[in-house]
């Protein structure tokens, strides 16, 4: 088993998250971690700082300016590092596509392991897209 194959293993028993989001994509990750789905029951457990964190969740639409700080997020987290974009704003620009200063698609400007489609995306589908995420990491090995 390679090095990276080794740390990436890790993220399989436990994931801990920094989200980043602007807008209504607060609300999109509420119910996950609300006692209904509750996902630290999966190990997934939110950290203040990206330099802790194996994932990074980002949700609503972006625009120029907050792009900058979702890059800097995202170089200051440690590889193995998965990134998680919920919501259609992340992937097109959602309501505010035609906007002057809102970005249409996330991966142009930082690396999206998955896309969570949906205004807002269902508790279950964040859920299957970590556990895609899981998946992934274990067949690397
Ligand atoms: S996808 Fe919908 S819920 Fe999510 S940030 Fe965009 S408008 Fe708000």
């Amino acid at each position: 088993m390679t090095e990276k194959a080794m740390k990436m293993k890790k993220l399989i028993k436990s994931i801990w998250v920094f989200n980043w989001f602007n807008s209504c994509g607060f609300a999109e990750l509420v119910p996950v971690v609300g006692s209904r789905w509750d996902m630290e029951r999966f190990g997934m457990i939110v950290t203040g700082t990206p330099r802790h964190a194996d994932a990074l969740f980002i949700s609503g639409y972006q625009t120029l300016k907050s792009i900058k700080k979702a890059q800097f997020i995202y170089e200051q987290m440690a590889e193995p590092k998965a990134v998680i974009a919920l919501g259609a704003c992340t992937m097109t620009g959602g309501i505010y596509w035609d906007s002057y200063n809102t970005i249409k698609r996330l991966d142009d400007y930082i690396p999206v392991n998955i896309y969570i489609p949906g205004c807002p995306p269902r508790p279950e589908a964040v859920f299957e897209a970590v556990a895609k995420i899981f998946k992934h990491v274990g067949e690397m090995e």
